[in-house]
């Protein structure tokens, strides 16, 4: 097992003249067997991340240490980690036992009955035991994912890495296969980091999130965390679904008033104390129906999700999403009020988006 520390990262693509920042300045401490998942949008620099600390991409600076020595030039071979992928890169021509015992046999001087016993309890562990002697074009997307990962374990790595290795699974096995995973993470113990562009499986599944951004780390913290009290408006307006509500707001005295004829009173004049404008934030669960509330919001269409409806609407040209009571169904074209309480809301500074108050 394995903690990684990460100081100081960078990695650009290309030469000066067109140069791609895909990570910069990032720190990091993974702690020894934590299930940590790097969210963020595509591009955000997630895979080149997690393929540094693999060893599969030279980093342009800083180091990656691994229980305290550096492993910053050592090659992905010499790093015992395991990847695993999207596309499973299974080989086609192999069975499933010879899929999964192949990083043995090519790495270990284990007899064939050693490898075939390991291949066995690996296959149990994974529950794709009635299929060793296929081959991968004979399985279903869930058991390639499974001999993938039967591939990865068997190695006894230090590391797991793996990136987006449910992408490819229709929703209803992500969700189970997402089950199955955390589990299998936490009986093996083995220091795992997973990155997802897809920030519920992130929140459903992660000890620690990372929240990245156009190569940056954002925050990182617990789901919880990173839900209630984001850094920055970028990871307010990322996690959570639906998106979290977000506009402008202009300042006067404890007053916000804002587009459509949003207005509400601080009772915390000091929040906003100095400022001409704020960004204002809501969560669409935080928003209740009010005969007097101070966000009104035009009806654009209301969603029955069983025990909940989601509003949407517009106030002015600002998109709002609410849940509300299912037995309440505003008319599309109506207009509403929604009210909420003080705590429950969120300011961020107006130029650099920082958080002025979270939950
Ligand atoms: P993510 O996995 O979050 O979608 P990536 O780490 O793949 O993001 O990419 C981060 C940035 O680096 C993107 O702008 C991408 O185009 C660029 N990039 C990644 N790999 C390469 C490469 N081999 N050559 C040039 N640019 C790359
Ligand atoms: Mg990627």
């Amino acid at each position: 097992m394995a903690k990684i520390d990460i100081t100081n990262l960078r990695k650009t693509f290309g030469d000066d003249g067109e140069q791609i920042v895909a990570v910069d300045d990032f720190n990091l401490n993974i702690r020894d067997g934590e299930f940590l998942v790097f969210v963020g949008p595509s591009g955000c620099g997630k895979t080149t991340t997690l393929r540094c600390i693999a060893g599969l991409e030279d980093v342009t600076s800083g180091t990656i240490e691994f229980n305290g020595t550096d492993v910053t030039d050592k090659r992905a071979r010499e790093r015992d980690v395991a990847m695993v992928f999207q596309n499973y890169a299974l080989y086609p021509h192999m069975t499933v036992r010879k899929n999964i015992g192949f990083p043995l046999r090519l790495s270990t001087k284990q007899t064939s009955e050693e490898i075939d016993s390991r291949v066995q309890n690996v296959t149990e562990l994974l529950g794709i035991e009635d299929l060793l002697e296929k081959k991968p074009k004979e399985l279903s997307g869930g058991q390639q994912q499974r001999v993938a990962l039967g591939r990865a374990i068997i190695r006894d790595p230090e590391v797991f890495l793996m990136d987006e290795p449910l992408s490819n699974l229709d929703a209803k096995l992500r969700s189970t296969m997402r089950t199955e995973l955390q589990e299998l993470q936490q009986e093996l113990g083995v220091t795992t980091a997973y990155v997802t562009h897809d920030q519920t499986e992130a929140m459903a599944m992660g000890d620690r999130i990372v929240v990245l951004n156009g190569g940056v780390l954002q925050q990182v913290g617990t789901a919880s965390e990173v839900y209630r009290s984001p850094t920055n408006e970028f990871v307010a307006g990322f996690i959570g679904s639906p998106s979290i509500n977000l506009f402008t707001a202009v300042v006067d005295g404890n007053t916000l008033t804002g587009p459509g004829g949003f207005s509400y009173t601080l009772e915390d004049e000091s929040l906003v104390a100095g400022r001409d404008h704020v960004r204002v934030g809501i969560r669409p669960e935080d928003l209740t129906l009010s005969e007097s509330g101070s966000l009104p919001c035009e009806v654009t269409v209301v969603e029955q999700m069983g025990n909940e409806n989601f509003l949407y609407g517009k106030m002015d040209d600002i998109d709002i999403t609410a849940r509300i009571e299912s037995e309440i169904r505003p008319s599309e074209g109506s207009v509403v009020e929604f009210g909420f309480a003080e705590e429950d809301l969120y300011l961020f500074d107006a130029e650099t988006t920082e958080a002025l108050k979270t939950k």
